[in-house]
Protein backbone atom coordinates (compact mmCIF):
# COMPACT_ATOMS: atom_id res chain seq x y z
CA UNK A 1 0.00 0.00 0.00
CA UNK A 2 1.31 3.86 -0.69
CA UNK A 3 -0.05 6.06 1.42
CA UNK A 4 -0.15 10.25 0.64
CA UNK A 5 -0.43 12.98 3.31
CA UNK A 6 -3.05 15.33 3.95
CA UNK A 7 -1.27 18.46 4.64
CA UNK A 8 -4.45 20.33 6.33
CA UNK A 9 -5.16 17.58 8.89
CA UNK A 10 -1.74 15.11 8.74
CA UNK A 11 -3.91 12.32 8.25
CA UNK A 12 -2.14 9.48 5.91
CA UNK A 13 -4.16 7.88 4.32
CA UNK A 14 -4.11 5.05 1.77
CA UNK A 15 -3.99 5.84 -1.91
CA UNK A 16 -6.52 3.18 -2.07
CA UNK A 17 -9.66 4.06 -0.30
CA UNK A 18 -12.85 1.69 0.07
CA UNK A 19 -16.32 3.04 -1.72
CA UNK A 20 -19.22 1.61 -1.00
CA UNK A 21 -21.75 2.16 -3.65
CA UNK A 22 -22.16 -1.97 -4.20
CA UNK A 23 -21.28 -3.23 -0.52
CA UNK A 24 -24.97 -3.60 -0.25
CA UNK A 25 -25.22 -5.82 -2.87
CA UNK A 26 -23.64 -8.69 -1.11
CA UNK A 27 -24.57 -11.08 1.81
CA UNK A 28 -23.37 -9.61 5.21
CA UNK A 29 -20.27 -12.53 5.75
CA UNK A 30 -19.14 -11.35 2.28
CA UNK A 31 -19.28 -7.67 3.16
CA UNK A 32 -17.18 -8.42 6.14
CA UNK A 33 -14.87 -10.22 4.89
CA UNK A 34 -14.32 -8.05 2.22
CA UNK A 35 -13.65 -4.78 4.28
CA UNK A 36 -11.58 -7.21 6.71
CA UNK A 37 -9.37 -8.23 3.71
CA UNK A 38 -9.39 -4.57 2.23
CA UNK A 39 -8.10 -3.60 6.14
CA UNK A 40 -5.36 -6.26 5.76
CA UNK A 41 -3.71 -5.20 2.33
CA UNK A 42 -3.39 -1.36 4.11
CA UNK A 43 -6.76 0.10 3.14
CA UNK A 44 -7.48 3.00 5.62
CA UNK A 45 -10.33 5.19 4.23
CA UNK A 46 -13.32 4.55 3.77
CA UNK A 47 -16.31 6.57 2.47
CA UNK A 48 -20.05 5.82 3.93
CA UNK A 49 -22.13 7.31 1.45
CA UNK A 50 -23.55 3.89 0.72
CA UNK A 51 -26.92 2.62 -0.95
CA UNK A 52 -28.58 1.06 2.63
CA UNK A 53 -28.54 1.58 6.24
CA UNK A 54 -27.22 -2.10 6.91
CA UNK A 55 -23.61 -1.19 5.14
CA UNK A 56 -22.62 0.78 8.66
CA UNK A 57 -23.24 -2.45 10.88
CA UNK A 58 -20.82 -4.10 8.57
CA UNK A 59 -18.53 -1.88 9.33
CA UNK A 60 -18.84 -1.93 13.06
CA UNK A 61 -18.47 -5.60 13.00
CA UNK A 62 -14.84 -5.35 10.40
CA UNK A 63 -13.41 -2.70 11.79
CA UNK A 64 -15.22 -1.95 15.49
CA UNK A 65 -11.64 -2.76 17.12
CA UNK A 66 -9.66 -1.11 15.21
CA UNK A 67 -11.30 1.79 15.00
CA UNK A 68 -8.56 4.28 15.62
CA UNK A 69 -6.32 2.99 12.94
CA UNK A 70 -8.82 3.47 10.25
CA UNK A 71 -10.33 6.75 9.03
CA UNK A 72 -14.04 7.47 7.69
CA UNK A 73 -15.82 10.05 6.02
CA UNK A 74 -19.40 10.24 6.84
CA UNK A 75 -21.59 12.64 5.07
CA UNK A 76 -24.19 15.01 6.24
CA UNK A 77 -26.59 15.05 4.05
CA UNK A 78 -27.30 11.03 3.82
CA UNK A 79 -30.24 9.71 5.38
CA UNK A 80 -30.49 6.49 6.27
CA UNK A 81 -33.40 6.79 9.01
CA UNK A 82 -35.51 4.77 5.96
CA UNK A 83 -32.99 2.26 5.46
CA UNK A 84 -32.21 3.46 2.27
CA UNK A 85 -30.05 6.49 1.26
CA UNK A 86 -31.73 9.70 0.78
CA UNK A 87 -30.29 13.07 0.32
CA UNK A 88 -31.48 16.06 2.86
CA UNK A 89 -30.71 19.11 4.36
CA UNK A 90 -32.87 18.95 7.41
CA UNK A 91 -30.83 19.46 10.23
CA UNK A 92 -33.30 17.72 12.59
CA UNK A 93 -32.93 14.83 10.35
CA UNK A 94 -29.15 14.74 9.45
CA UNK A 95 -28.60 14.72 13.36
CA UNK A 96 -30.54 11.61 14.39
CA UNK A 97 -28.97 9.93 11.13
CA UNK A 98 -25.67 10.64 12.03
CA UNK A 99 -26.33 9.65 15.86
CA UNK A 100 -27.63 5.87 14.27
CA UNK A 101 -24.99 5.78 11.52
CA UNK A 102 -22.26 6.44 14.49
CA UNK A 103 -23.66 3.75 16.50
CA UNK A 104 -24.25 1.43 13.96
CA UNK A 105 -19.89 1.88 13.41
CA UNK A 106 -19.53 1.19 17.03
CA UNK A 107 -17.62 4.47 17.12
CA UNK A 108 -18.62 8.16 18.64
CA UNK A 109 -16.73 10.11 15.98
CA UNK A 110 -15.89 10.86 12.44
CA UNK A 111 -12.50 11.72 10.62
CA UNK A 112 -14.33 14.05 8.40
CA UNK A 113 -17.82 15.34 8.46
CA UNK A 114 -18.85 16.04 4.65
CA UNK A 115 -21.09 18.83 3.28
CA UNK A 116 -22.72 16.10 1.26
CA UNK A 117 -23.16 16.60 -2.50
CA UNK A 118 -23.45 19.96 -3.24
CA UNK A 119 -23.98 19.99 -7.18
CA UNK A 120 -25.77 23.45 -7.85
CA UNK A 121 -24.90 27.17 -6.16
CA UNK A 122 -28.82 26.82 -4.59
CA UNK A 123 -27.87 23.56 -2.92
CA UNK A 124 -25.48 25.42 -0.91
CA UNK A 125 -27.55 28.24 0.61
CA UNK A 126 -30.16 25.59 0.88
CA UNK A 127 -27.45 23.74 2.86
CA UNK A 128 -26.80 26.51 5.32
CA UNK A 129 -30.36 28.24 5.99
CA UNK A 130 -31.67 24.65 6.78
CA UNK A 131 -28.72 24.54 9.60
CA UNK A 132 -26.99 21.68 8.14
CA UNK A 133 -23.62 23.25 7.69
CA UNK A 134 -24.03 25.18 11.73
CA UNK A 135 -24.95 21.81 12.98
CA UNK A 136 -21.91 20.10 11.26
CA UNK A 137 -20.02 22.90 12.78
CA UNK A 138 -21.28 22.71 15.79
CA UNK A 139 -20.76 18.68 16.37
CA UNK A 140 -16.91 19.80 15.16
CA UNK A 141 -17.03 21.90 18.11
CA UNK A 142 -18.03 19.02 20.04
CA UNK A 143 -15.18 17.19 19.07
CA UNK A 144 -17.49 14.42 17.22
CA UNK A 145 -16.02 15.60 13.54
CA UNK A 146 -12.48 15.83 13.18
CA UNK A 147 -12.53 17.40 10.11
CA UNK A 148 -15.05 19.01 7.30
CA UNK A 149 -14.96 18.05 3.87
CA UNK A 150 -16.79 18.43 0.91
CA UNK A 151 -18.70 15.90 -1.94
CA UNK A 152 -19.53 17.53 -5.07
CA UNK A 153 -19.49 16.56 -8.97
CA UNK A 154 -19.70 20.41 -10.26
CA UNK A 155 -16.21 22.56 -10.24
CA UNK A 156 -18.12 25.70 -10.27
CA UNK A 157 -20.38 25.19 -7.28
CA UNK A 158 -17.09 23.53 -5.54
CA UNK A 159 -15.11 26.68 -6.40
CA UNK A 160 -17.77 28.58 -4.59
CA UNK A 161 -18.20 26.68 -1.27
CA UNK A 162 -14.36 26.65 -0.94
CA UNK A 163 -14.19 30.05 -1.50
CA UNK A 164 -16.86 30.04 1.62
CA UNK A 165 -15.75 28.09 4.01
CA UNK A 166 -12.27 25.98 4.94
CA UNK A 167 -12.83 22.29 3.89
CA UNK A 168 -9.94 19.87 4.66
CA UNK A 169 -10.99 16.64 1.82
CA UNK A 170 -13.46 17.05 -1.29
CA UNK A 171 -14.91 14.23 -2.63
CA UNK A 172 -15.18 14.93 -6.27
CA UNK A 173 -16.08 12.58 -9.61
CA UNK A 174 -12.79 12.00 -11.30
CA UNK A 175 -12.51 9.88 -14.46
CA UNK A 176 -10.99 10.36 -17.93
CA UNK A 177 -14.35 10.44 -18.90
CA UNK A 178 -15.61 13.20 -17.56
CA UNK A 179 -12.41 14.84 -17.54
CA UNK A 180 -13.01 14.77 -21.53
CA UNK A 181 -16.46 16.17 -21.42
CA UNK A 182 -18.07 12.70 -21.48
CA UNK A 183 -20.97 11.10 -19.34
CA UNK A 184 -23.37 12.33 -17.17
CA UNK A 185 -21.31 14.10 -14.11
CA UNK A 186 -18.96 15.30 -16.77
CA UNK A 187 -19.44 18.53 -15.23
CA UNK A 188 -17.18 21.55 -15.93
CA UNK A 189 -15.11 21.98 -18.98
CA UNK A 190 -11.62 20.91 -19.33
CA UNK A 191 -10.20 23.98 -17.57
CA UNK A 192 -12.37 24.54 -15.08
CA UNK A 193 -12.05 20.84 -14.06
CA UNK A 194 -8.29 21.20 -13.79
CA UNK A 195 -8.82 24.83 -11.86
CA UNK A 196 -10.33 22.41 -9.02
CA UNK A 197 -7.23 20.16 -8.80
CA UNK A 198 -4.70 22.56 -9.09
CA UNK A 199 -6.66 24.71 -6.08
CA UNK A 200 -6.99 21.68 -3.93
CA UNK A 201 -3.06 20.94 -4.52
CA UNK A 202 -2.20 24.70 -3.91
CA UNK A 203 -4.51 24.78 -0.49
CA UNK A 204 -3.42 21.59 0.82
CA UNK A 205 -6.75 20.22 0.17
CA UNK A 206 -6.63 16.51 -0.12
CA UNK A 207 -9.12 14.57 -3.02
CA UNK A 208 -10.87 11.49 -2.37
CA UNK A 209 -12.14 10.58 -5.79
CA UNK A 210 -15.63 8.96 -6.30
CA UNK A 211 -17.07 7.25 -9.60
CA UNK A 212 -13.45 6.06 -10.46
CA UNK A 213 -14.59 3.93 -13.59
CA UNK A 214 -18.00 6.31 -14.13
CA UNK A 215 -20.41 4.14 -12.97
CA UNK A 216 -18.53 0.99 -14.15
CA UNK A 217 -19.06 2.36 -18.14
CA UNK A 218 -15.24 3.23 -18.73
CA UNK A 219 -14.58 -0.45 -17.64
CA UNK A 220 -17.45 -2.00 -20.70
CA UNK A 221 -16.00 -1.46 -24.72
CA UNK A 222 -19.84 -1.79 -25.21
CA UNK A 223 -20.47 1.31 -22.63
CA UNK A 224 -17.33 3.28 -22.58
CA UNK A 225 -17.48 7.11 -24.27
CA UNK A 226 -14.10 6.24 -25.47
CA UNK A 227 -15.51 2.55 -27.43
CA UNK A 228 -12.52 0.69 -25.81
CA UNK A 229 -12.66 -0.54 -22.05
CA UNK A 230 -10.42 0.46 -19.43
CA UNK A 231 -9.08 -1.16 -16.92
CA UNK A 232 -9.72 -0.55 -13.53
CA UNK A 233 -6.00 -0.18 -12.68
CA UNK A 234 -5.60 2.49 -15.49
CA UNK A 235 -8.49 4.38 -13.94
CA UNK A 236 -7.19 4.68 -10.48
CA UNK A 237 -3.50 5.62 -11.97
CA UNK A 238 -5.17 8.12 -13.75
CA UNK A 239 -7.42 9.52 -10.92
CA UNK A 240 -3.90 9.31 -8.93
CA UNK A 241 -1.91 11.35 -11.16
CA UNK A 242 -4.36 14.63 -10.78
CA UNK A 243 -3.09 17.25 -8.39
CA UNK A 244 -4.76 17.25 -5.56
CA UNK A 245 -5.69 13.62 -5.34
CA UNK A 246 -5.07 11.33 -2.33
CA UNK A 247 -6.85 8.10 -2.40
CA UNK A 248 -9.53 6.70 -4.73
CA UNK A 249 -12.44 5.02 -3.53
CA UNK A 250 -13.66 2.01 -5.84
CA UNK A 251 -16.88 -0.17 -4.48
CA UNK A 252 -15.89 -3.21 -3.16
CA UNK A 253 -18.61 -5.81 -2.78
CA UNK A 254 -16.73 -9.07 -2.77
CA UNK A 255 -13.72 -10.60 -1.16
CA UNK A 256 -12.33 -10.94 -4.89
CA UNK A 257 -12.50 -7.19 -6.14
CA UNK A 258 -10.88 -6.48 -2.99
CA UNK A 259 -8.05 -8.79 -4.10
CA UNK A 260 -7.86 -7.58 -7.69
CA UNK A 261 -7.98 -3.70 -6.87
CA UNK A 262 -4.51 -4.44 -4.01
CA UNK A 263 -3.25 -5.89 -6.94
CA UNK A 264 -2.40 -2.35 -8.41
CA UNK A 265 0.25 -2.23 -5.59
CA UNK A 266 2.23 -5.62 -7.41
CA UNK A 267 1.40 -4.75 -11.11
CA UNK A 268 4.01 -3.00 -13.93
CA UNK A 269 3.55 0.35 -14.73
CA UNK A 270 2.95 -0.54 -18.22
CA UNK A 271 -0.26 -2.34 -17.08
CA UNK A 272 -1.11 1.11 -15.01
CA UNK A 273 0.08 3.12 -18.65
CA UNK A 274 -3.54 5.16 -19.46
CA UNK A 275 -1.78 6.92 -22.47
CA UNK A 276 -4.30 5.64 -25.09
CA UNK A 277 -6.37 8.26 -23.92
CA UNK A 278 -4.41 10.33 -26.07
CA UNK A 279 -6.19 9.48 -29.12
CA UNK A 280 -9.82 10.29 -27.04
CA UNK A 281 -8.34 14.00 -26.04
CA UNK A 282 -10.89 16.87 -26.61
CA UNK A 283 -10.01 20.23 -28.53
CA UNK A 284 -9.31 21.97 -25.19
CA UNK A 285 -6.78 19.29 -24.09
CA UNK A 286 -5.01 18.01 -26.83
CA UNK A 287 -1.20 19.22 -26.52
CA UNK A 288 -1.57 19.49 -22.45
CA UNK A 289 0.39 17.18 -20.36
CA UNK A 290 -1.61 14.99 -18.33
CA UNK A 291 1.66 13.84 -16.40
CA UNK A 292 1.23 10.48 -17.50
CA UNK A 293 4.90 9.46 -18.08
CA UNK A 294 4.37 7.16 -21.20
CA UNK A 295 7.22 9.53 -22.67
CA UNK A 296 9.40 7.68 -20.40
CA UNK A 297 12.80 7.29 -20.08
CA UNK A 298 14.12 10.68 -20.97
CA UNK A 299 17.88 9.61 -21.84
CA UNK A 300 18.67 12.78 -19.70
CA UNK A 301 16.94 11.47 -16.84
CA UNK A 302 14.49 14.05 -16.39
CA UNK A 303 11.07 13.20 -14.34
CA UNK A 304 8.81 14.55 -17.12
CA UNK A 305 5.73 13.94 -15.75
CA UNK A 306 6.51 15.23 -12.18
CA UNK A 307 8.85 18.59 -14.05
CA UNK A 308 4.97 19.79 -16.05
CA UNK A 309 2.96 18.86 -12.80
CA UNK A 310 4.63 21.29 -10.96
CA UNK A 311 4.69 23.55 -13.60
CA UNK A 312 1.39 24.21 -13.92
CA UNK A 313 1.09 24.45 -10.28
CA UNK A 314 3.35 26.77 -9.82
CA UNK A 315 2.06 28.98 -12.64
CA UNK A 316 -1.42 28.82 -10.39
CA UNK A 317 0.33 30.52 -7.04
CA UNK A 318 1.29 27.08 -5.52
CA UNK A 319 4.73 28.19 -3.70
CA UNK A 320 4.80 24.33 -2.30
CA UNK A 321 5.26 23.15 -6.08
CA UNK A 322 8.47 25.51 -6.38
CA UNK A 323 10.20 24.05 -3.34
CA UNK A 324 9.46 21.09 -4.85
CA UNK A 325 10.37 21.63 -8.52
CA UNK A 326 13.68 22.98 -7.24
CA UNK A 327 14.52 19.77 -5.04
CA UNK A 328 14.18 17.71 -8.44
CA UNK A 329 17.91 16.15 -9.17
CA UNK A 330 17.43 17.21 -12.57
CA UNK A 331 15.43 20.38 -14.11
CA UNK A 332 13.75 21.14 -17.07
CA UNK A 333 17.58 22.79 -17.90
CA UNK A 334 19.01 19.65 -18.21
CA UNK A 335 16.95 18.80 -21.10
CA UNK A 336 18.98 17.60 -24.12
CA UNK A 337 16.19 18.74 -26.43
CA UNK A 338 16.61 14.73 -28.38
CA UNK A 339 13.18 14.64 -29.16
CA UNK A 340 12.10 11.25 -27.97
CA UNK A 341 9.28 12.52 -25.41
CA UNK A 342 8.20 14.38 -28.37
CA UNK A 343 7.54 11.24 -30.77
CA UNK A 344 6.37 9.08 -27.58
CA UNK A 345 3.72 11.43 -26.21
CA UNK A 346 0.01 10.08 -27.46
CA UNK A 347 -1.13 13.48 -26.16
CA UNK A 348 0.27 15.74 -28.60
CA UNK A 349 2.57 17.84 -26.46
CA UNK A 350 5.46 19.75 -27.75
CA UNK A 351 7.28 18.45 -24.54
CA UNK A 352 10.72 19.97 -26.23
CA UNK A 353 8.81 23.14 -26.37
CA UNK A 354 7.30 22.78 -22.86
CA UNK A 355 11.19 21.94 -21.48
CA UNK A 356 12.28 25.11 -23.03
CA UNK A 357 9.61 27.23 -21.41
CA UNK A 358 9.69 25.77 -17.90
CA UNK A 359 13.43 26.54 -17.54
CA UNK A 360 12.79 30.18 -18.34
CA UNK A 361 9.83 30.07 -15.77
CA UNK A 362 12.69 28.75 -12.98
CA UNK A 363 15.78 30.42 -14.52
S1 LIG B 1 4.63 14.64 -22.34
FE1 LIG B 1 2.95 13.33 -22.99
S2 LIG B 1 3.62 11.24 -22.54
FE2 LIG B 1 4.93 12.63 -21.38
S3 LIG B 1 3.99 12.82 -19.35
FE3 LIG B 1 3.19 14.50 -20.60
S4 LIG B 1 1.31 13.72 -21.51
FE4 LIG B 1 2.43 11.95 -20.76
S1 LIG C 1 13.56 16.17 -25.25
FE1 LIG C 1 14.35 16.60 -23.21
S2 LIG C 1 12.73 15.95 -21.81
FE2 LIG C 1 12.28 15.04 -23.80
S3 LIG C 1 13.18 12.99 -23.68
FE3 LIG C 1 14.72 14.36 -24.61
S4 LIG C 1 15.97 15.10 -22.91
FE4 LIG C 1 14.12 14.20 -22.03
Amino acid sequence: MEYRINRRTGDRISVLGFGTSYIANAQEKEAVATIQRAYEGGVNYYDLATAQAKTFSYFGKALGSVRDRVLYQIHFGANYLTGTYGWTTDAQTIRRSIDWQLKALKTDYMDYGFIHCLDEFSDWQEYKQSGAYALLLNMKEQGIVRHIGLSSHTPATIQRVLDDVPVDMLMFSVNPGYDYQKGEYAKGSVDERSAVYRRCEAEGIGISVMKPFAGGQLLDASLSPFGQALTQYQCMQYALDRPGVLTVLPGMSSVAQAEYLLKFFEISDAEKDYSLLGAFSPADAVGHCVYCNHCKPCPAGIEIGLVNKYYDLARNADAMAVEHYRALTLHAEDCIQCGHCNQRCPFRVDQMARMREIARYFC
